[in-house]
């Protein structure tokens, strides 16, 4: 056999194997008889039901794992219960030293965490030793600093109670880091499900909690499948449920917690663009594509996985990416050399195959590296793919397929470009590739995703906000805005379900005839800037506290709800608005309601009764609280971080789009005012359902709006009966977000199970009461981050 020399390997320039050591993990499986457990209570609990785990790159068995029951899910809840009480009552010190602690352990164990991440996975060594393990260990060293600060930083707010989180397998440890760290940093307790495929490193972590003393239950890992979730977002002792998934199950989610109270953060999947622009730099582009959606074999949530390139450059780009992945490495993911790893398990290899066929047929063309036809097909691999020629609307081009498939569009126009790149139901990121930065930056705002890569993509950190618009889901994680996420506002537990007593009676002492003499009184619906007749022209009588007939306002129905979201997303102009304008607006609001003073208090005394004083103080109060947003309309800013690599990343805070409001009966003018004030200042338009029982002094504020210079649509305003109107507007797939402060606990239900159409946000009372006139229950921060989303744009500096 001939010596291979040197000078034959500079001609071939072919790699020599590089395998990492997996001797440690396979001693570490070994040492527990290839048998994983639950950690409960601080235990290693076997379970009955087993199932095994394999690694997708040779089909080797790695250990068998128990399948969680709802047994192990009461006990494993019961547990994080009992140790709720010793882990609050550490001071912020005490608790921050446990991250910190975990932190350091995570360092200590990277090598061993990152074999066995890779094994259980598929993922390259590489990628788990260089990207993953690191960002856990950043997770749990950034989240030290907020346990430490969570006092200071968060005064009013307490931690959430126990946390039912549920993780899937393309980044286990490091979504087990993203839920875990700043749960705990908030003093919650937890029970977490990994994902079925990938349970190894969850287990080593276990390990890690008790090296670090955690106290026992803190921390629960309850092992299993889908089932295993399910019981565990539905067990009635969970506080909040925390999930990173698809789409389709973070809908089931949705549902099965609707009404419940608990809170719940949804970060989903994505179909993220990727735009290059002719001035780009094409050579960056391209390996910002080959990251974008080669990295962990595209089975990343935020995967670049729509390459839109601007037609005049189309070409040459295609042509170098023909080139560049016939250089990327496929094979054992071992091997510190392989680009492109093991998909996690057969039945996604054929998930991906699948699309694949579906794109082909519909009339993408096919291109893989040459040496695709040796993938091995006896494990789980997939060449990385390119669909050339997607139409925008085919299938490739709409569904998630979480493998190594780009599909490829082209564009004309900046114009088309940021279309094109909406044209989803998801929105969790987006790259921009440009040499001008000014374009980049006008370009940002108008992507709707929760993260902005300019000249760079994949970028993350624990400091940076992490989460989705639309379909991707809500809530973030990482930075501040993922601490509220484990926080709920002190006052909350004081707050008591309503009583039925208050209501009034429903006949009008009047006979109908009467009700028609005289002059029309029916006060008409608020949509578009204009008054409407209701469309079924149908109306309601409105009767005054003593029970005699006061007014008529309009019955709307769904079609006069659609118009009101459709007016609402035509005046799209007011999101862009300056601040400034909009702080102006606000205090012209407050100006001319003021100066109708007067009229209100008589109309509210009329309707509910109230003394004279207390009507002035609910007057006196709304006005105020106009006062109160038009201040923060150019006060609650973004920040800029500053991550350890060389970027900024600027966070800023974007409204929410259209948001639908359900109005309480209680101080009808205050509720109202509370609610739509937030909203409008910061750039949202609303469609609002004023109260059932005293609409009259919602409608009296049509003029003011007219005379205030508050643009047509920003506003829109539905009366009628709110159990019939609540439905459409929680169905309505136009609507970013509902919110519901109705008496009845049943609507709060109903709103969270029907946003399900469009996974609208929703921040619901559950049927609980607030004081309208408390600063602390009923203005300030909270409402301003219900009405706001953040977006973080990465840019990168230096050469
Ligand atoms: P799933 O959404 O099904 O799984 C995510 C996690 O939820 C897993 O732990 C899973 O358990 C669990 N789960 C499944 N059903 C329920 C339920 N009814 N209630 C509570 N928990 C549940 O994703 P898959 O793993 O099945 O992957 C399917 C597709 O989802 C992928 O092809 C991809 O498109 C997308 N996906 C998106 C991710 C993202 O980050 N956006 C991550 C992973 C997948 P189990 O492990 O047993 O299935």
């Amino acid at each position: 056999m001939s010596k291979t020399e040197v000078k034959d390997i500079f001609k071939t320039m072919e790699y020599g194997p590089a395998l990492e050591d997996d001797q440690p993990a396979k001693s570490w499986l070994k040492a527990r008889n290839g048998k994983l457990e639950h950690y409960i209570g601080g235990k290693f609990i076997s379970g009955d039901q087993t199932f095994e785990t394999h690694n997708p790159a040779n089909g080797e068995l790695l250990a068998t794992v128990p399948q969680g029951t709802a047994s192990d899910i009461d006990k494993a809840t019961a547990a994080a219960h009992k140790a709720l009480k010793k882990w609050q009552a550490l001071s912020c010190y005490e608790r921050s030293k446990y991250l910190y602690a975990l932190a350091r352990l995570v360092q200590k164990n990277a090598r061993l965490l990152a074999v066995l991440e890779t094994l259980d996975n598929g993922k390259p060594i590489r990628e788990s030793r260089d990207i993953d393990i690191p960002l856990v260990a950043r997770h749990f060293y950034h989240h030290a600093g907020w346990a430490k600060l969570r006092d200071v930083e968060f005064p009013n707010y307490e931690p959430c109670g126990v946390i039912g989180q549920v993780i899937p397998w393309n980044f286990p440890l490091l979504m087990m880091s993203w839920k875990i760290a700043p749960a705990l940093a908030a003093g919650n307790t937890i029970v977490l499900k990994p994902a079925e495929f990938t349970p190894l490193t969850a287990t080593l972590f276990a390990e890690l909690c008790e090296k670090a003393g955690l106290p026992a239950g803190v921390v629960n890992i309850v092992h299993g499948d889908g089932k295993t979730g399910a019981a565990l977002v539905e067990h009635k002792d969970i506080a909040k449920v925390a999930f990173t998934g698809s789409t389709d199950v973070g809908r089931i989610i949705r549902e099965a917690t609707a009404g419940s109270g608990k809170s719940l953060t949804l970060e989903l999947g994505g179909k993220s663009p990727n735009i290059v622009f002719e001035d780009a730099d094409l050579d960056s582009a391209v390996e910002g594509v080959v990251d974008g959606i080669w990295l962990n074999q595209g089975e990343v949530c935020c995967a670049g996985s729509r390459l839109l390139i601007q037609e005049s450059v189309a070409e040459r780009m295609i042509e170098k990416l023909k080139s560049r992945i016939n250089t990327l490495r496929l094979g054992n993911p071992m091997d510190k050399t392989i680009d492109i790893g093991a998909v996690v398990d057969k039945s996604q290899v054929k998930h991906i195959q699948e699309l694949v066929d579906i794109g082909v047929k519909e009339g993408a063309t096919l291109v893989q590296p040459d040496f695709a036809k040796n993938t091995p097909a006896s494990a789980c691999f997939y060449p990385p793919t390119m669909l050339l020629n997607v139409q925008p609307a085919s299938t490739v081009a709409e569904q998630e397929i979480f493998g190594p498939v780009l599909s490829v569009m082209s564009f004309r126009t900046h114009e088309e470009a940021i279309e094109i790149a909406n044209n989803t139901r998801y929105g969790l990121a987006a790259s921009i590739w440009t040499d001008n930065i000014n374009m980049a930056l006008d370009m940002a705002p108008k992507i709707k995703s929760g993260v902005v890569w300019i000249n760079s993509t994949n970028m993350l950190d624990a400091a940076v906000g992490f989460g989705g618009y639309r379909e991707s889901g809500y809530g973030r994680e990482g930075g501040a805005e993922g601490m509220y996420a484990y926080l709920k506002p002190k006052y909350q537990k004081t707050l008591k379900p309503y009583s039925k007593q208050n209501e009034k009676p429903s006949k009008s002492t009047v006979s109908n005839d009467e009700t028609l003499i005289g002059i029309d009184r029916t006060a008409k619906l608020y949509i578009g800037g204009k008054q409407a007749r209701p469309d079924g022209n149908y109306s309601i009588d409105i009767l005054g506290d003593d029970g005699k007939f006061i007014g008529q306002v309009g019955e709307g129905n769904r079609k006069d709800i659609r118009n009101a979201v459709e007016a609402a997303a035509k005046a799209d102009s007011w999101s862009k608005a300056p601040h400034h304008t909009r702080a102006q607006i606000l205090y012209y609001i407050a100006e001319n309601l003021e100066s109708r003073k007067n009229e209100f208090v008589d109309r509210l005394r009329q309707m509910t009764g109230a003394s004279k004083s207390a009507a002035a103080e609910e007057v006196e109060t709304a006005l105020s609280r106009l006062f109160t947003y038009g201040a923060w309309c150019d006060k609650y800013d973004g920040q800029v971080h500053t991550p350890p690599n060389r970027s900024v990343a600027v966070a800023m805070k974007e409204p929410v789009g259209n948001i639908g409001i359900i109005c309480p009966d209680e101080a009808p003018l205050l509720g109202f005012i509370s609610l739509v004030a937030p909203v409008i200042a910061m750039g949202n338009r609303a469609v609002v359902i004023p109260s059932d029982l005293y609409p009259l002094a919602v409608t009296d504020l049509y003029q003011v709006f007219e005379t205030s210079d508050l643009p047509a649509g920003v506003v829109n305003i539905v009366t009628g009966h709110r159990g019939d109107l609540a439905k459409t507007l929680a169905g309505h797939q136009n609507l970013d977000a509902l919110w519901c402060f109705a008496p009845e606990a049943e609507l709060s239900t109903l709103v969270e199970s029907l946003s399900t159409s469009n996974l609208k946000q929703t921040w619901c009372n559950y049927g609980l009461k607030r004081d309208w006139y408390s600063a602390e229950q009923a203005e300030g921060e909270e409402y301003l981050r219900h009405a706001t989303q953040v977006k973080n744009i990465w840019i990168p500096y230096g050469e």
